[in-house]
């Protein structure tokens, strides 16, 4: 099983939210700089790495069906090594061997910081491994020359794991307690990725708004990251997700107009709109607070995007709990929402509780509200046509024939334009608006 020729090829599956993009690609340089290289698919990988998400039901299934296409895989090539990493590696651990012979690493987002090791255990000595520590420190990026060039923009996590525990949420069960990084760390990186030719960096924190470093007898409280973070020459836009309304301070909110390159835009998860739920859920705020939140925000910031996570179908969430949602979504009028349907995470205290909702009543709410917020969300989009908006271009559209970018407030706006300039900012007249996309022409 030993790969260490030059030739051997990795695979990496990345699930999930951007945290995961990022450990993809923590471990992907780190495979660079030990000889690997990219593999176009599985079938041509020595080394193939599932990174995956168990945030809810959906993501874990699509786990393991796709480690089951894998298994094909093994049988045609014996020496190729399988591993799980990620929020599932780390809730299931070594229960993932018994279930599946054809892996051979499980390792849990913290013991990334020691991947090379355990790779080099299955190489070396052909045995298989799971590393579920939850108390190490997340790991610091490796640097590869070259790996965020083309790109212009990037995420960069600066702290890692939650102390919330809200009551449906395994993520604290899985990325472990609050961890912030050394704020000189965080600029480091964000120098490194400006230096490669970033234009955007995306703070990323499971809870980011609390980000909160003391260290050389001073503190760094988000705003003051945010702040030192826009001074940095050469990056255009700055954005972060994902926050907790009950670390909106007012200084943050003050950041959005003080900071000249944080973008207009929050994602701000309120889950629920009945107080009675938000309550079981252990979100440490009611609706009336979120509210006000919102109101303070846009008294700030007049144009700021709000886009948020809801979740329908909680244990005992009652038709009125439900209209309550549906109300504060009228209210505040989101620029678009996740929705989800509640779904039991083993180890949470939701999953104990009573007044499970059943799946067709989950099913058809989730359908009420998602219509609901289609109509916001058009009707927002459409408001934009015949605006300018600055726009940071990004390359070319996924369909093609068309280069696309996106507004401050993080909308995906599609047009023509010189390859030549991506990576610029420029002011686009909106021509066109549909559900999740706008259309324009360059006006400057
Ligand atoms: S704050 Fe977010 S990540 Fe933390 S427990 Fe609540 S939902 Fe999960």
């Amino acid at each position: 099983m030993n790969h260490r020729s030059l030739s051997a090829k990795f695979y990496i599956k990345t699930m999930g939210c951007q945290m995961n993009d990022y450990d993809s690609d923590y471990l992907a340089r780190l495979l660079l700089n030990n000889g690997y290289s990219p593999a176009g698919s599985p079938e041509q990988a020595d080394l193939i790495l599932i990174n995956t998400c168990t945030v809810r039901a959906k993501p874990e299934q699509k786990a393991y069906s796709f480690l089951g296409r894998m298994s094909s895989l093994k049988e045609r090539n014996p020496d190729l090594i399988i591993g799980m990493v990620g929020c599932l590696a780390q809730m299931k651990g070594p229960e993932l061997l018994r279930r599946f012979p054809v892996l051979d690493i499980v390792v849990g987002p913290r013991e990334l910081v020691r991947f090379q090791r355990v790779l080099d255990k299955v190489q070396g000595k052909s045995r298989r491994v799971v590393a579920t520590c939850l108390d190490l420190r997340p790991p610091n990026p490796v640097s590869f020359r070259g790996y965020f060039s083309g790109r212009v923009t990037a995420n960069l996590s600066i702290m890692q794991g939650c102390n919330n525990f809200c009551s449906y949420c395994i993520v604290p069960h899985v990325r472990g307690r609050e961890v912030s990084r050394p704020h000189r760390e965080i600029l480091a990186e964000a120098g490194s990725l400006i230096r490669e030719g970033v234009r955007e960096i995306t703070l990323l924190g499971q809870n980011v708004n609390s980000y909160r470093w003391q260290g050389d007898g001073k503190t760094w409280d988000f705003p003051r990251l945010l702040g030192e973070l826009g001074e940095m020459g050469g990056l255009l836009r700055l954005r972060f997700t994902t926050s907790h309304p009950k670390d909106l301070s007012e200084d943050l909110i003050d950041s959005f107009s003080r900071i000249r390159n944080l973008c207009a835009h929050i994602h701000l998860p309120f889950q629920a709109g009945s107080n009675r739920i938000l309550k079981l859920m252990g979100r440490g705020y009611t609706r009336e607070i979120y509210l006000e939140r919102v109101q303070a925000l846009r008294k700030s910031i007049p144009p700021i995007a709000i886009t948020s996570d809801v979740m329908v179908g909680f244990p005992g969430e009652s038709e009125r709990d439900f209209e309550l949602t549906l109300d504060l979504i009228r209210r505040v009028g989101f620029d678009s929402l996740f929705s989800f349907k509640y779904s039991d995470r083993v180890g949470t205290s939701a999953e104990k509780m009573g007044g499970k909702v059943p799946e067709p009543v989950k099913a058809s709410r989730l359908k009420a509200l998602q219509d609901l917020q289609k109509e916001i969300s058009i009707k927002l989009n459409k408001a934009l046509v015949g605006t300018l908006q600055q726009v940071l271009i990004e390359g070319p559209s996924k369909k093609g024939g068309e280069i696309t970018g996106r507004t401050e407030s993080n909308k995906v706006v599609n047009f023509i334009c010189d390859q030549s300039m991506i990576g610029q900012l420029h002011k686009v007249l909106i021509k066109h608006a549909s559900l999740n996309s706008l259309w324009g022409e360059i006006a400057d």
